[in-house]
């Protein structure tokens, strides 16, 4: 079955799985394979969300960076991807402006080239307090949070790394998760040799089952996976055969 809906709702009706859509109908079914990925925290200030690909991108930079050629942005993070974010940035853009919270938590490598590159200038302590624009963005404000002082920044676009978050919110009442919303699978359940409360098969869950029998958990979404397409894909074809051992165990 193929369905270009959303899922809202999942839960357990003895060996039934039931899966709720954004239209309000259901599925019922024997297994559920949740491949629902992670996607970029986003930004928690009022009215951001009309400047969604209007000046304001999360994860990307290497699309974008060609329309902002000499122009001002803004990069905000301080990790990997927002070092290799501003670096590419910062071959077409007249300045890259860092905005960082504490310190920057990137590799020594991207350290270097960061520190010496000419147009990329960073604000250690830095938080964004607002953004200002009409249909594009055009300015920004930043707290310098030792002194409270406020700065108003020139801002063609506003690239945001601030992490990522397991697209989980639908199973929250139902699965076990870690605070990025990524789902717990197989033996990372168990609780001093202990399986989930609720369990009653007479056998530990399989490597990507979940807290509940017959619903398992793939790719970027599942906690302790190594992000990438490959593992994602690997996890899909480990699936199959788990699901026939579900299958003979109920
Ligand atoms: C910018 C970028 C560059 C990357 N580059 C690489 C790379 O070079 N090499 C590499 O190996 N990996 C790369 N990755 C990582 C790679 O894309 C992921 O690891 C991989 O796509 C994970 O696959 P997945 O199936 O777990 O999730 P996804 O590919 O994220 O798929 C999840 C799907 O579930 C859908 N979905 C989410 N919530 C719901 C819901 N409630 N109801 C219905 N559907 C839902 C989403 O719309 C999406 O279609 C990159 C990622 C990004 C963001």
């Amino acid at each position: 079955m193929l369905t270009t809906r959303s899922v809202t709702g999942l839960r357990a009706d003895g060996n039934t799985r039931i899966i709720t859509l954004d239209d309000g109908s259901e599925i019922g079914c024997k297994i559920v394979l949740i491949a629902t990925g992670k996607w970029f925290r986003t930004l928690d200030l009022p009215g951001v969300d009309k400047w969604n690909g209007a000046g304001v991108y999360y994860g990307a930079a290497h699309t974008e960076a060609m329309y902002y050629k000499d122009k001002d942005v803004v990069v905000l993070g301080a990790a990997n991807s927002a070092a290799q974010g501003m670096l590419f940035l910062a071959r077409y853009a007249r300045s890259v402006t860092v905005l960082i919270r504490s310190e920057p938590d990137w590799s020594t490598y991207l350290d270097s080239a960061i520190r010496t590159h000419e147009r990329i200038r960073l604000l250690e302590r830095c938080v964004l307090r607002e953004i200002h624009g009409d249909d594009v963005i055009a300015e920004v404000t930043i707290e310098h949070t030792q002194t409270g002082q406020l700065e108003r920044l020139p801002a063609a676009a506003l690239f945001v790394f601030i992490g990522q978050r397991a697209q989980t919110d639908f199973a929250a009442d139902l699965l076990r998760r870690t605070d990025d919303g990524s789902i717990m699978t197989g033996l990372t359940l168990l609780e001093n040799g202990k399986r989930p409360a609720g369990w009653q098969l007479e056998r530990d869950p399989l490597p990507l089952e979940t807290c509940v029998p017959g619903i398992f958990a793939a790719g970027d979404v599942r906690n302790g996976t190594r992000h990438g397409v490959a593992a994602a894909v690997g996890d899909g074809d480990a699936a199959v055969s788990m699901f026939w051992q579900y299958l003979s165990t109920i």
